[in-house]
């Protein structure tokens, strides 16, 4: 039996014989045509066919994961309508007289380079994304229709040197049941639609994957991160009863998902969506959140080429605050830098840009970039019940600065005679350690705080979030991050301020029974986590959340404190 660690990227087993996605090789020449202009022509004929084909693919997703995981396949027909890209492909036909293919995979290949070269973690996963939809092009005007699926014809396990989002959502699901690739993240578009379609996956398990032959039984941990390659018997029959107890959990969370998160004795939280657009809501309430704790409003922001306007973003935000009628919206403002730039800011390079001027340093230092972000949330905030929060906050000034130019643009608002929200709740991300030890005064500051522990974790172990090797150390389980955590409620509570947590931590099982004993109040993760999060709740006393969140506080290592949750609750140990 050999087994190959990578990236736990969607959570689940699945056992089954290997079989290789093989892409087909897509070879054209490159050469000059005797037309260009009936070149031009089928280009633009396959291009319209690209179209068709991304509105099934889309409708197929939306059907399948919601349409917050297909809205990737907008993005991809919105790339095929680039001007700059088809400028580029109608140049090279036109004026250099190039065969469509040639001038269609140069053209992507330069724009997929330009993304990889921005250096940014989001956009150069768009890269993957372009030639994605340059790939699909390429294949209708070769007339290249095999599938690289082809062959497949029992349940298996997917082993692929790289997945692209086309390829995972047209995987057909009753043959899949589960993949593993050797490239990739965590953050990957492919382990976001993974999560989406419920199937388990593990990414960046390296080249030996590749060379497992096609029939090999495996067994694939996505909780893990672990592919194990010809298991013995033992250890099959042990897998396999853990995935029926999985499967058997989850459908029961997921029946009683719209039901409250009550404890045993009667103590109810908040269950809450971390959503980044429109489309996010649905999925979310169908989930059974009870709001949104955390609306990314940067992702917004990066899927556009240009700043949105006030209007735009009144728009997106008014409708999200609707889609949840009387339900809480907590928005968080522009919260770029670090890893998530947007190109057509022109920010300058920065030597550690998680140590720039990002998130609320940025907004407040670009007055012209954060009044239209203030006005829109006012604006929408007259529809529902809307909150916001300003991220990475240090100091007690940025609140006071940050609250003062909220204050300004309603009062400019108001002379305008628009519709402004009455009162709009206004909170904290705490993610930097230095607002965790001043929580005392800046609860005095704000109606509530929000602890984003995948920031306060980075800057508290000094271990970046988004490299591989300091997974284990960038955890909210250390016992220093869960201290923090701790001292945070306790502050706010003795001002009779309420906690919400919004980092990945609040939808990890083991998690919950600590954060619930902790005292949080609101408990905000990616929808898919709520149901489980819920059944959890349901399941203690808050004086067995109390003692274990005592008694894990105590502890050395985040090792441990994952060991006694398992030992003590055992409805936290699914999955
Ligand atoms: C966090 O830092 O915990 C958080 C929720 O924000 P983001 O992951 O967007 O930085
Ligand atoms: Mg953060």
């Amino acid at each position: 039996m050999k087994s190959l660690q990578g990236i736990a990227a969607s959570r689940g087993i699945a056992i089954g014989p290997a079989f290789r996605f093989r892409r087909v090789d897509l070879c054209f020449e490159r050469h000059v045509v005797e037309d260009p202009a009936a070149e031009w022509v089928r280009f633009q004929a396959a291009l319209v066919m690209a179209q068709e084909q991304l509105a099934e693919v889309y409708a197929k997703a939306e059907a399948e994961s919601g349409a917050e995981q297909a809205a990737i396949f907008q993005a991809h027909v919105l790339m095929l309508d680039d001007p700059e890209l088809l400028q580029a492909v109608r140049m090279s036909i036109e004026e250099q007289g190039l065969n469509a293919e040639a001038a269609l995979g140069d053209a992507a290949e330069m724009y997929a380079e330009m993304l990889e070269a921005l250096d940014d973690e989001y956009l150069s996963a768009r890269a993957a994304d372009v030639r994605d939809v340059a790939t699909r092009v390429l294949r209708i005007l070769l007339g290249v229709a095999e599938s690289p699926t082809a062959g497949l014809d029992v349940p298996s396990v997917i082993l692929a040197r790289d997945l692209t989002p086309s390829d995972t959502v047209l995987l057909d699901k009753s043959l899949v049941l589960g993949f593993c690739t050797a490239e990739g993240g965590a953050t990957s578009h492919t382990a976001i639609l993974a999560r989406g379609l419920g199937l388990p996956a593990v990414v960046g398990a390296g080249p030996d994957v590749l060379d497992v032959p096609d029939g090999t039984e495996v067994a694939l941990n996505g909780s893990d991160g672990v592919l194990l390659v010809s298991p013995d018997a033992e250890t099959v029959a042990g897998y396999r009863m853990r995935q029926m107890a999985v499967d058997t959990v989850l459908a029961k969370a997921r029946e009683h998902a719209r039901e409250p998160a009550l404890t045993q004795d009667g103590h109810r939280v908040e269950v809450v969506a971390n959503i980044g657009n429109v489309e996010g809501a649905q999925v979310a309430l169908e989930a059974g959140a009870e709001g949104v704790g955390l609306l990314r409003t940067e992702f917004m922001y990066l899927e556009q080429v240009h700043l949105p306007t006030e209007e735009a973003q009144y728009q997106a935000y008014r409708a999200i605050v609707e889609a949840f009628s009387d339900l809480p919206v907590v928005l968080r403002t522009l919260d770029v830098g670090g890893d998530k730039e947007l190109p057509y800011l022109d920010l300058p390079d920065e030597v550690n840009p998680f140590l720039g001027v990002r998130a609320i340093r940025l907004c407040l230092a670009r007055p012209e970039l954060f009044r239209p972000q203030l006005r829109a949330v006012l604006r929408a905030g007259a529809a529902g019940n809307l909150k916001v929060m300003f991220p990475m906050v240090a100091t007690v000034t940025e609140v006071r600065q940050a609250r003062a130019m909220l204050e300004a643009c309603r009062a400019e608002l108001l002379v305008e005679g628009q519709a402004v929200a009455e009162r709009v709740e206004v909170g904290i991300m705490v993610e930097i350690p230095a607002a965790a030890v001043m929580a005392d005064r800046l609860a005095a500051e704000v109606d509530f705080f929000s602890i984003g522990t995948n920031d306060l974790s980075q800057y508290t172990m000094a271990a970046d979030r988004t490299n591989a090797e300091l997974t284990a150390l960038a955890s909210g389980f250390q016992p220093a991050v869960l201290r923090l955590v701790r001292d945070v409620i306790a502050a706010a509570h003795a001002q009779g301020k309420w906690v919400g947590l919004c980092g990945e931590l609040a939808g990890e099982p083991l998690a919950v029974p600590i954060l619930l004993g902790l005292g949080l109040d609101e408990f905000s993760m990616n929808p898919p986590a709520i149901p489980l999060a819920k059944q959890i709740i349901r399941s203690l006393t808050m004086d067995e959340a109390r003692e274990v969140a005592q008694d894990a506080l105590a502890l050395d290592s985040a090792e441990e404190v994952r060991a006694l949750v398992r030992q003590r609750v055992p409805s936290a140990t699914v999955a």
